[in-house]
């Protein structure tokens, strides 16, 4: 599989809202329907849209989206989790991941990372709220994230904490090494912890849709990366797959949330032992 990640991509975190490139976190907003982005983002957007197809583009993005709501849903219900470390968190929207959290125990603690400035001036107004908080650095470091500072006054690392990579590892290198980044965190959790990871996936997508996702983003701040099934499998090592395993995200555990239907992802949830 041919991958065209954009040469230069650098480790340093923007310290001011990038305005001359397209960001993720604005496109995905964009096609999710959100108002959180520009004018930039949206000719990026139309690129996806021309090369895949709108309806296919906001579909993938809303399938997610739902993949998360029910990952968390199922954490926090089903398996107790009180502890959250949202990775790659994008900007807020309906039914957040603290929001979620809450309505199973209003005291779980919930923290956002993100690459991008924009998440935290637009969140931190939002989400207002002790047990919540903002943390703007880059998953490609990930000891600057698990050192944090604020991060650590509000997560315990001695008690299970779920951490979500959802639709963000397509935007990591493998001369990033994501097996790396997953590690670290991995190393970090107490037995009982969870990972949930939601990734694009080349198998079974139409050439030209792969095509359509690299040209999409080629000038956005982070690159593009599809990646194998068995790629992604590979990043839940060291975890168990609950069921029912690495599947296309409206598959897992389905509800009647509307979502839809596509084959451009896959999405799974696995367990520390
Ligand atoms: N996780 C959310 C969801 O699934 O609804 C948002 C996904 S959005 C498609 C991907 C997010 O990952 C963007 O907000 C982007 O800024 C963030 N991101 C990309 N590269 C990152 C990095 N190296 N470190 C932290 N966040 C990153």
């Amino acid at each position: 599989m041919e991958r065209r990640p954009r040469p230069g991509a650098g480790p340093a975190v923007p310290t001011e809202v990038p305005l001359g490139q397209p960001t993720a976190a604005r496109m995905y907003d964009e096609a999710l329907g959100g108002k959180d982005h520009f004018a930039i983002d949206r000719t990026a957007n139309s690129r996806l849209y021309g090369a895949i197809g709108e309806e296919r583009v906001r579909n993938t993005a809303m399938e997610n989206r739902r993949f998360l709501g029910r990952a968390v849903e199922y954490l926090s219900r089903e398996c107790g989790v009180r502890q959250f470390l949202d990775v790659g968190s994008g900007l807020p929207t309906v039914r957040n991941t603290h929001q979620i959290a809450k309505e199973a125990d209003p005291d779980s603690r919930v923290v956002y990372v993100d690459i991008d400035p924009i998440v935290a001036v637009h969140g931190r107004a939002l989400l207002a709220d002790d047990n919540t908080r903002i943390v703007t650095a880059d998953m490609r470091r990930p000891e600057t994230i698990l050192d944090d500072p604020q991060l650590n006054g509000l997560l315990d690392f001695s008690e299970p904490v779920a951490v979500l990579f959802v639709a963000v590892f397509h935007f990591i290198t493998d001369e990033d090494d994501p097996a790396r980044i997953v590690r670290a965190f991995r190393e970090r959790q107490a037995p009982g912890s969870y990972v949930t990871i939601s990734h694009l996936c080349a198998d079974g997508m139409a050439e030209s849709e792969q095509q359509g996702w690299y040209s999409g983003f080629s000038g956005a701040t982070v690159p593009m990366v599809l990646r194998t099934e068995p790629e992604v499998q590979g990043l839940f090592e060291g975890y168990d797959l609950v069921e029912p395993g690495l599947v296309r995200p409206w598959r897992w555990r389905p509800s009647d949330d509307g979502s839809p239907r596509t084959d451009s992802l896959l999405g799974g949830v696995a367990r520390l032992g």
